[in-house]
């Protein structure tokens, strides 16, 4: 039995959660977050398994002092000393070339991951600072980083290759990494179990951010989000796929800077942009039900998108066996998955209405004589990074080798 806190650093957050991991078994003992680090009002909130919540609002400055708020408050009843942990499992964004797999942090992959900055400017630093402080806070305790980019190293060039002079692969690198490579591993593996074979399946990550994935025997063989998770099917707020040449001509005609198109194209675009002012999947289905315009559109377009991403990864991987829907709005919303559904049926895919509209919704949403499996997998990215840590202090503990 191994104790093992996952974390994952934001700017200005910090979500925890704290495992308990034995071999094909988990239980969650608390989970919870510190929020506003270094602004007014920081504060830990915390959840414990059984469903009490505390919270406590004092100045937290940096996320030094974010985790160790969250190990002391542990340190009271879930650990006996902060030294019982087995592992610390950091979610971190992108892993470039190097990371495949989450690895066991030392000074040569904390070299790496350095190097691998310039990939995220807006949210690396966080994850970086998250495990700078989690190794300062608990020297001796393994640190493990899980990179949401490392399920997609396994996509093959033709598929992470842009068509722009090469040398911009051979000196910047510049190429599809793809992300939420976490929550789509996570969900084919449930997917894989559910199937009782790995197969071919198509995983849609539909929350604030949204990605699809085309995985073939549990491996990415391509995703939607490329360089930076920018790119892709439509978002709460972000633009997704567009003429390349867009943000050019509005910078030339419009006089805008780089930053401003930057903040239009991931701030003020996506639902956001097409709605009329909504992020939230909810309020738009809302005010299209009232007869809004925009928001009907808005969600036409959503759909429309996600029907093309999937006729292309139905043509990659020659055929279908699984349609995977996670995170917020693919857990959440009978209608998005209804309207994308039907104009699948030409895959022999059938959903059954009246497990779609159920609440949460089962696994298996799909008719018996359906020739496509449509599965509802919650996401749970906090759960992969501990398993991946467990793993890899297991690996440890027989000696296996764990070079990148
Ligand atoms: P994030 O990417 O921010 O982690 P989540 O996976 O939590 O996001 O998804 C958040 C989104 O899920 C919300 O913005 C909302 O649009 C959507 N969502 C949540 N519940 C529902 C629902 N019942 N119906 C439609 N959309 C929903």
């Amino acid at each position: 039995m191994e104790k093992i806190l996952v974390l994952n650093s934001g700017s200005t957050t910090v979500k925890f959660q704290l495992f308990k991991m034995d071999k094909g078994c988990h239980e969650v003992l608390a989970g919870g977050m510190v929020e506003r680090i270094g602004l007014s009002g920081s504060k830990l909130i915390v959840r414990s398994a059984g469903g009490n919540e505390f919270s406590c609002e004092y100045p937290i400055e940096n996320h030094k002092a974010a985790i160790k708020a969250i190990l002391d408050y542990l340190s009271h009843g879930f650990l006996k000393n902060a030294s019982e942990l087995s592992a610390v499992g950091h979610r971190m964004g992108h892993g470039g070339e190097y990371f495949d797999r989450s690895v066991i942090i030392d000074d040569d992959i904390m070299a790496k991951i350095y190097d691998t900055l310039p990939l995220l400017p807006l949210h690396g630093p966080a994850f970086v600072h998250g495990v700078e402080a989690a190794s300062g806070l608990l020297p001796g305790v393994p640190q493990v980083a899980t990179f949401d980019s490392a399920f997609h190293q396994s996509m093959e060039k033709a598929a992470f290759t842009y068509a722009i002079p090469r040398e911009y692969y051979a000196g910047e690198r510049i190429r599809r990494y793809g992300f939420h490579g976490t929550s789509h591993n996570y969900a084919a593996r449930c997917a894989a179990k559910i199937l009782g074979y790995k197969g071919r399946i198509i995983c849609c990550h539909l929350g604030g951010g949204a990605s699809v994935a085309a995985i073939k025997g549990g491996k990415s063989v391509d995703t939607t989000m490329g360089y930076t998770p920018a790119a892709g099917i439509m978002m709460a707020t972000r633009a997704g796929d567009m003429d390349p040449y867009i943000p050019l001509h509005i910078m030339k005609t419009q006089h805008k800077t780089a930053d401003e198109v930057n903040r239009m194209l991931n701030k003020e675009s996506g639902l956001f942009g097409l709605s009329g002012g909504h992020s939230d999947m909810r309020d738009i289905i809302a005010n299209a039900e009232k007869g809004d315009e925009n928001c009907i559109f808005a969600i036409e377009a959503y759909v429309y998108g996600l029907l093309k991403t999937i006729g292309a990864y139905v043509a990659v991987l020659g055929g279908v066996d699984a349609l995977v829907f996670t995170a917020g709005i693919g857990e959440n919303s009978p209608l998005i998955r209804e309207k994308l559904c039907a104009r699948l049926s030409y895959l022999g895919l059938e959903l059954d209405k009246e497990k779609n509209e159920k609440r949460p919704a089962p696994a298996e949403i799909n008719t018996p004589s359906s020739k496509v499996k449509v599965l509802v997998i919650p996401a749970n990215e906090e759960l992969m990074i501990a398993g991946e840590a467990y793993d890899l202090l297991e690996e440890l503990a027989s000696g296996e080798s764990l070079a990148v």
